[in-house]
Protein backbone atom coordinates (compact mmCIF):
# COMPACT_ATOMS: atom_id res chain seq x y z
CA UNK A 1 0.00 0.00 0.00
CA UNK A 2 1.36 3.23 -0.68
CA UNK A 3 -0.75 6.17 0.30
CA UNK A 4 -0.79 9.95 -0.26
CA UNK A 5 -2.57 13.19 -0.50
CA UNK A 6 -4.41 12.84 -4.01
CA UNK A 7 -6.33 15.20 -6.01
CA UNK A 8 -8.71 13.88 -8.41
CA UNK A 9 -8.88 16.13 -11.18
CA UNK A 10 -12.54 16.72 -12.26
CA UNK A 11 -11.72 16.98 -16.20
CA UNK A 12 -15.83 17.60 -17.17
CA UNK A 13 -16.50 19.96 -14.71
CA UNK A 14 -13.94 22.01 -15.70
CA UNK A 15 -15.46 21.81 -19.39
CA UNK A 16 -18.71 22.51 -17.71
CA UNK A 17 -17.53 25.43 -16.10
CA UNK A 18 -15.69 26.34 -19.65
CA UNK A 19 -19.35 26.27 -21.27
CA UNK A 20 -21.00 28.27 -18.36
CA UNK A 21 -18.44 31.37 -19.00
CA UNK A 22 -18.34 31.09 -22.54
CA UNK A 23 -22.67 30.98 -23.17
CA UNK A 24 -22.34 34.06 -21.09
CA UNK A 25 -19.88 36.03 -23.24
CA UNK A 26 -20.77 38.22 -25.66
CA UNK A 27 -20.52 37.47 -29.46
CA UNK A 28 -16.11 37.27 -28.65
CA UNK A 29 -16.95 33.99 -26.56
CA UNK A 30 -14.49 32.77 -23.65
CA UNK A 31 -11.00 31.94 -23.67
CA UNK A 32 -9.35 30.10 -20.89
CA UNK A 33 -6.60 30.94 -18.66
CA UNK A 34 -4.74 27.82 -17.56
CA UNK A 35 -0.99 29.88 -16.37
CA UNK A 36 0.57 28.13 -13.08
CA UNK A 37 -0.48 24.48 -14.00
CA UNK A 38 -4.03 25.17 -14.61
CA UNK A 39 -4.37 26.56 -11.38
CA UNK A 40 -2.66 23.49 -10.07
CA UNK A 41 -5.38 20.99 -12.41
CA UNK A 42 -2.62 20.21 -14.53
CA UNK A 43 -2.09 22.44 -17.61
CA UNK A 44 -2.10 19.54 -20.36
CA UNK A 45 -5.08 17.38 -19.59
CA UNK A 46 -7.19 20.83 -18.80
CA UNK A 47 -6.39 22.79 -21.75
CA UNK A 48 -6.95 19.29 -24.05
CA UNK A 49 -10.21 18.60 -22.24
CA UNK A 50 -11.39 22.80 -23.00
CA UNK A 51 -10.20 22.13 -26.88
CA UNK A 52 -12.45 19.32 -26.64
CA UNK A 53 -14.87 21.60 -25.32
CA UNK A 54 -14.64 24.47 -28.21
CA UNK A 55 -12.35 26.76 -26.23
CA UNK A 56 -9.76 28.13 -28.61
CA UNK A 57 -8.09 30.61 -27.12
CA UNK A 58 -5.44 30.12 -24.54
CA UNK A 59 -3.45 32.23 -22.27
CA UNK A 60 -0.55 31.66 -19.41
CA UNK A 61 2.15 33.82 -17.91
CA UNK A 62 5.03 31.92 -19.43
CA UNK A 63 6.03 31.14 -23.03
CA UNK A 64 7.02 27.55 -21.37
CA UNK A 65 3.60 26.81 -20.20
CA UNK A 66 2.57 27.98 -23.65
CA UNK A 67 4.51 25.23 -24.99
CA UNK A 68 2.82 22.76 -23.32
CA UNK A 69 -0.69 23.64 -23.97
CA UNK A 70 0.54 23.53 -27.76
CA UNK A 71 1.19 20.49 -27.33
CA UNK A 72 -1.74 19.07 -25.76
CA UNK A 73 -4.11 21.61 -27.94
CA UNK A 74 -2.81 20.83 -31.54
CA UNK A 75 -1.87 23.75 -33.85
CA UNK A 76 -4.79 25.76 -34.74
CA UNK A 77 -5.86 27.05 -30.74
CA UNK A 78 -4.67 30.84 -30.17
CA UNK A 79 -2.28 31.05 -27.55
CA UNK A 80 -1.39 34.59 -25.78
CA UNK A 81 1.60 34.98 -23.00
CA UNK A 82 0.59 37.72 -20.25
CA UNK A 83 4.27 38.51 -18.85
CA UNK A 84 5.05 39.85 -22.46
CA UNK A 85 8.81 39.06 -24.45
CA UNK A 86 10.47 38.74 -21.32
CA UNK A 87 9.02 35.60 -20.69
CA UNK A 88 8.93 34.15 -24.16
CA UNK A 89 11.91 32.56 -25.76
CA UNK A 90 12.28 33.04 -29.63
CA UNK A 91 12.63 29.91 -30.77
CA UNK A 92 9.32 28.84 -28.54
CA UNK A 93 7.63 31.88 -30.00
CA UNK A 94 8.18 30.80 -33.68
CA UNK A 95 8.11 27.17 -32.78
CA UNK A 96 4.90 26.98 -31.01
CA UNK A 97 2.99 30.19 -32.75
CA UNK A 98 2.45 32.14 -29.13
CA UNK A 99 1.39 35.71 -29.15
CA UNK A 100 3.26 37.81 -26.33
CA UNK A 101 1.17 40.47 -25.03
CA UNK A 102 3.02 43.62 -25.41
CA UNK A 103 3.23 45.38 -22.13
CA UNK A 104 4.80 48.84 -22.87
CA UNK A 105 5.84 51.20 -25.39
CA UNK A 106 9.52 50.12 -24.89
CA UNK A 107 8.44 46.49 -25.45
CA UNK A 108 7.13 47.47 -28.90
CA UNK A 109 10.05 49.17 -29.69
CA UNK A 110 11.98 45.44 -28.82
CA UNK A 111 9.13 43.69 -30.98
CA UNK A 112 9.63 45.45 -34.03
CA UNK A 113 13.23 44.57 -34.29
CA UNK A 114 12.71 41.11 -33.40
CA UNK A 115 10.13 40.68 -36.13
CA UNK A 116 8.86 37.17 -35.20
CA UNK A 117 5.52 37.45 -37.80
CA UNK A 118 3.55 36.18 -34.91
CA UNK A 119 0.17 38.28 -33.99
CA UNK A 120 0.56 39.79 -30.68
CA UNK A 121 -1.83 41.76 -28.37
CA UNK A 122 -1.43 45.06 -27.01
CA UNK A 123 -2.10 45.23 -23.21
CA UNK A 124 -3.33 49.08 -21.97
CA UNK A 125 -2.92 49.56 -18.31
CA UNK A 126 -6.29 51.29 -17.35
CA UNK A 127 -5.61 51.68 -13.47
CA UNK A 128 -4.11 48.10 -12.27
CA UNK A 129 -0.73 49.86 -12.59
CA UNK A 130 1.06 46.45 -13.10
CA UNK A 131 1.47 45.92 -16.59
CA UNK A 132 0.43 47.40 -19.91
CA UNK A 133 0.75 50.49 -22.03
CA UNK A 134 -0.84 53.68 -19.93
CA UNK A 135 -3.56 55.15 -21.68
CA UNK A 136 -1.06 58.68 -22.12
CA UNK A 137 0.79 56.48 -24.16
CA UNK A 138 -1.69 54.76 -26.55
CA UNK A 139 -0.95 57.25 -29.35
CA UNK A 140 2.74 56.65 -29.22
CA UNK A 141 2.37 53.41 -29.25
CA UNK A 142 0.13 53.08 -32.23
CA UNK A 143 3.03 55.61 -34.27
CA UNK A 144 5.54 52.77 -33.41
CA UNK A 145 3.39 49.95 -34.38
CA UNK A 146 2.85 52.40 -37.84
CA UNK A 147 -0.79 50.23 -38.86
CA UNK A 148 0.44 47.00 -37.85
CA UNK A 149 -2.60 45.91 -35.40
CA UNK A 150 -2.48 43.80 -32.86
CA UNK A 151 -4.86 40.44 -33.20
CA UNK A 152 -6.23 41.75 -29.07
CA UNK A 153 -6.41 45.21 -27.15
CA UNK A 154 -6.78 43.86 -23.37
CA UNK A 155 -7.08 45.53 -20.19
CA UNK A 156 -7.58 43.80 -16.77
CA UNK A 157 -9.68 45.49 -13.93
CA UNK A 158 -8.51 45.75 -10.31
CA UNK A 159 -11.89 45.33 -8.35
CA UNK A 160 -14.46 43.14 -10.65
CA UNK A 161 -14.68 41.52 -7.56
CA UNK A 162 -16.48 44.07 -5.94
CA UNK A 163 -19.53 44.84 -8.13
CA UNK A 164 -20.05 48.37 -5.49
CA UNK A 165 -16.62 49.70 -6.67
CA UNK A 166 -16.42 52.82 -9.14
CA UNK A 167 -13.05 51.91 -10.44
CA UNK A 168 -13.97 49.02 -13.21
CA UNK A 169 -16.29 51.49 -15.01
CA UNK A 170 -13.83 53.98 -14.62
CA UNK A 171 -11.15 51.87 -15.92
CA UNK A 172 -13.66 50.89 -18.72
CA UNK A 173 -13.94 54.82 -19.36
CA UNK A 174 -9.98 55.63 -19.63
CA UNK A 175 -9.53 52.56 -22.19
CA UNK A 176 -11.45 54.82 -24.47
CA UNK A 177 -7.93 56.49 -26.22
CA UNK A 178 -7.08 52.70 -27.11
CA UNK A 179 -10.35 52.45 -28.87
CA UNK A 180 -9.84 55.15 -31.28
CA UNK A 181 -5.95 54.56 -31.88
CA UNK A 182 -6.69 50.94 -32.50
CA UNK A 183 -10.93 50.83 -34.17
CA UNK A 184 -11.35 47.68 -35.45
CA UNK A 185 -8.94 45.24 -32.97
CA UNK A 186 -11.01 42.90 -30.59
CA UNK A 187 -11.05 43.28 -27.38
CA UNK A 188 -10.36 41.45 -24.09
CA UNK A 189 -11.53 42.86 -21.13
CA UNK A 190 -12.74 40.69 -18.21
CA UNK A 191 -11.56 38.00 -15.88
CA UNK A 192 -14.25 35.76 -14.12
CA UNK A 193 -15.09 38.16 -11.83
CA UNK A 194 -15.65 40.71 -14.59
CA UNK A 195 -17.77 38.87 -16.82
CA UNK A 196 -20.29 38.51 -13.54
CA UNK A 197 -20.67 42.31 -13.35
CA UNK A 198 -23.08 42.65 -16.49
CA UNK A 199 -22.67 42.97 -20.75
CA UNK A 200 -20.73 45.71 -21.05
CA UNK A 201 -18.05 44.09 -19.49
CA UNK A 202 -18.54 40.74 -21.39
CA UNK A 203 -17.43 42.70 -24.51
CA UNK A 204 -15.17 40.55 -27.04
CA UNK A 205 -13.22 37.63 -25.85
CA UNK A 206 -13.78 37.00 -22.06
CA UNK A 207 -10.81 35.47 -20.02
CA UNK A 208 -11.61 33.65 -17.23
CA UNK A 209 -9.56 32.14 -14.98
CA UNK A 210 -11.07 30.65 -11.51
CA UNK A 211 -14.38 30.34 -12.49
CA UNK A 212 -13.31 27.50 -14.68
CA UNK A 213 -11.75 25.53 -11.37
CA UNK A 214 -15.30 26.40 -9.73
CA UNK A 215 -13.85 29.35 -7.32
CA UNK A 216 -13.85 33.13 -7.54
CA UNK A 217 -14.45 35.82 -4.47
CA UNK A 218 -16.61 38.10 -6.17
CA UNK A 219 -20.09 38.03 -4.26
CA UNK A 220 -21.52 37.33 -7.38
CA UNK A 221 -20.22 33.98 -8.53
CA UNK A 222 -22.79 31.44 -8.86
CA UNK A 223 -22.69 29.40 -6.36
CA UNK A 224 -23.24 25.58 -8.85
CA UNK A 225 -19.96 26.17 -10.42
CA UNK A 226 -18.70 22.76 -10.25
CA UNK A 227 -15.43 21.62 -8.29
CA UNK A 228 -12.41 21.18 -10.44
CA UNK A 229 -10.75 19.09 -8.48
CA UNK A 230 -11.38 16.70 -5.05
CA UNK A 231 -8.30 16.76 -2.41
CA UNK A 232 -8.06 14.37 -0.47
CA UNK A 233 -5.88 12.91 2.07
CA UNK A 234 -5.68 9.65 3.89
CA UNK A 235 -6.01 8.86 7.82
CA UNK A 236 -3.03 7.32 9.21
CA UNK A 237 -4.47 6.65 12.79
CA UNK A 238 -6.93 7.67 15.03
CA UNK A 239 -6.89 7.85 18.47
CA UNK A 240 -8.97 9.04 21.66
CA UNK A 241 -7.60 11.98 23.83
CA UNK A 242 -8.37 12.82 27.14
CA UNK A 243 -10.00 16.32 28.04
CA UNK A 244 -7.23 19.03 28.55
CA UNK A 245 -4.83 17.07 26.66
CA UNK A 246 -3.20 19.35 24.13
CA UNK A 247 -2.43 18.35 20.27
CA UNK A 248 0.29 19.12 17.67
CA UNK A 249 3.36 21.45 17.50
CA UNK A 250 3.21 23.99 19.98
CA UNK A 251 -0.10 22.57 22.14
CA UNK A 252 -1.97 25.24 20.07
CA UNK A 253 -5.22 23.38 21.25
CA UNK A 254 -6.50 21.97 23.81
CA UNK A 255 -8.89 19.16 23.99
CA UNK A 256 -12.54 20.59 25.72
CA UNK A 257 -13.91 16.82 25.85
CA UNK A 258 -12.32 13.26 25.45
CA UNK A 259 -12.43 13.71 21.47
CA UNK A 260 -11.33 11.35 18.63
CA UNK A 261 -8.08 12.67 16.83
CA UNK A 262 -7.34 11.44 13.38
CA UNK A 263 -4.18 12.06 11.93
CA UNK A 264 -4.24 12.58 7.97
CA UNK A 265 -1.05 12.29 5.48
CA UNK A 266 -0.94 15.99 3.81
CA UNK A 267 0.21 19.10 5.16
CA UNK A 268 2.06 22.72 4.71
CA UNK A 269 4.67 20.28 2.34
CA UNK A 270 1.49 19.52 0.17
CA UNK A 271 0.15 23.04 -0.01
CA UNK A 272 -2.21 23.11 2.63
CA UNK A 273 -2.08 26.59 4.31
CA UNK A 274 0.24 26.44 7.88
CA UNK A 275 -2.71 29.38 8.23
CA UNK A 276 -5.43 26.95 8.61
CA UNK A 277 -4.16 25.46 11.55
CA UNK A 278 -7.44 25.62 14.62
CA UNK A 279 -9.56 27.02 11.44
CA UNK A 280 -9.91 24.82 8.64
CA UNK A 281 -11.89 21.55 7.94
CA UNK A 282 -12.52 18.10 5.89
CA UNK A 283 -15.18 15.78 5.08
CA UNK A 284 -15.38 12.24 6.30
CA UNK A 285 -18.01 10.27 5.24
CA UNK A 286 -20.13 13.85 5.08
CA UNK A 287 -19.51 15.23 8.25
CA UNK A 288 -17.66 17.82 8.71
CA UNK A 289 -14.46 17.85 11.38
CA UNK A 290 -12.55 21.20 11.98
CA UNK A 291 -8.71 20.42 11.66
CA UNK A 292 -7.62 21.10 15.47
CA UNK A 293 -3.87 22.03 16.14
CA UNK A 294 -1.18 23.27 14.00
CA UNK A 295 -0.57 22.16 10.40
CA UNK A 296 3.07 20.29 10.09
CA UNK A 297 4.79 19.76 7.57
CA UNK A 298 3.43 15.93 6.68
CA UNK A 299 0.43 15.66 9.15
CA UNK A 300 -3.32 17.16 10.17
CA UNK A 301 -5.34 16.31 12.79
CA UNK A 302 -8.72 16.51 12.32
CA UNK A 303 -11.72 16.29 15.21
CA UNK A 304 -13.26 12.98 14.18
CA UNK A 305 -15.60 12.85 16.97
CA UNK A 306 -18.48 13.14 15.32
CA UNK A 307 -17.87 10.57 12.59
CA UNK A 308 -18.53 7.45 14.10
CA UNK A 309 -16.37 4.26 12.81
CA UNK A 310 -16.00 5.45 9.25
CA UNK A 311 -13.23 7.41 10.59
CA UNK A 312 -10.22 4.79 10.60
CA UNK A 313 -7.02 4.40 9.15
CA UNK A 314 -6.83 4.36 5.45
CA UNK A 315 -10.13 6.23 4.93
CA UNK A 316 -10.39 9.50 2.88
CA UNK A 317 -10.70 13.08 4.51
CA UNK A 318 -12.20 15.75 1.64
CA UNK A 319 -10.26 19.08 1.83
CA UNK A 320 -11.73 20.15 -1.16
CA UNK A 321 -14.59 19.11 -3.54
CA UNK A 322 -18.49 19.47 -3.81
CA UNK A 323 -18.37 19.24 0.19
CA UNK A 324 -15.36 21.16 1.33
CA UNK A 325 -16.27 24.60 -1.20
CA UNK A 326 -13.14 26.23 -1.98
CA UNK A 327 -13.87 29.50 -1.11
CA UNK A 328 -15.22 28.79 2.14
CA UNK A 329 -11.64 26.94 3.05
CA UNK A 330 -9.55 29.52 1.49
CA UNK A 331 -11.48 32.15 3.99
CA UNK A 332 -10.96 29.86 7.11
CA UNK A 333 -7.12 30.53 5.97
CA UNK A 334 -7.43 34.05 5.38
CA UNK A 335 -6.76 33.80 1.99
CA UNK A 336 -8.79 32.84 -1.67
CA UNK A 337 -9.06 29.85 -3.78
CA UNK A 338 -6.55 30.45 -6.26
CA UNK A 339 -3.76 30.66 -3.30
CA UNK A 340 -4.96 26.85 -2.25
CA UNK A 341 -5.24 25.55 -5.61
CA UNK A 342 -2.05 26.89 -6.89
CA UNK A 343 -0.29 25.84 -4.51
CA UNK A 344 -0.95 22.29 -4.20
CA UNK A 345 2.99 20.39 -4.19
CA UNK A 346 3.95 17.79 -6.41
CA UNK A 347 3.53 14.65 -3.54
CA UNK A 348 -0.08 15.15 -4.79
CA UNK A 349 -1.07 12.81 -6.94
CA UNK A 350 -3.13 14.20 -9.66
CA UNK A 351 -5.94 11.81 -10.97
CA UNK A 352 -7.65 12.53 -14.38
CA UNK A 353 -11.02 11.64 -14.34
CA UNK A 354 -13.58 12.78 -16.84
C1 LIG B 1 -4.94 35.50 -14.19
C2 LIG B 1 -5.56 36.47 -15.12
C3 LIG B 1 -6.89 36.31 -15.54
C4 LIG B 1 -7.82 35.28 -14.94
O1 LIG B 1 -8.38 35.78 -13.75
P1 LIG B 1 -9.46 34.99 -12.88
O2 LIG B 1 -9.74 35.90 -11.76
O3 LIG B 1 -8.78 33.73 -12.45
O4 LIG B 1 -10.63 34.72 -13.74
C5 LIG B 1 -7.38 37.17 -16.53
N1 LIG B 1 -6.60 38.15 -17.04
C6 LIG B 1 -5.32 38.36 -16.63
C7 LIG B 1 -4.53 39.47 -17.23
C8 LIG B 1 -4.77 37.53 -15.65
O5 LIG B 1 -3.51 37.77 -15.24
Amino acid sequence: MSLRPRARIHLSNIAANWRRMDALSGEGGAGAVVKADAYGHGIGPVSKALADAGCRTFFVAYGFEGVRVREAVGPDAEIYVFNGLAALDRGDAISCTLRPVLNSTAEIAEWRQLDWGTPFALHVDTGMNRLGVRPRDVGAAAEQLNGKKPSLLMTHFACADDPSSPMTTAQLESLSPALKAFPDVPLSLSNSAGQWLGPEFRQGLTRPGIALYGGGNSVQRPRDLLPGMTLEAPILQVSRINTGEPVGYGATYRAKRPTDVATVAIGYGDGVLRAASNSGFGYIGGVRCPIIGRVSMDLITFDVSAVGPLAKPGAWVELLGAQADLEEQAAAASTLGYELTTGLGPRVERIYEN
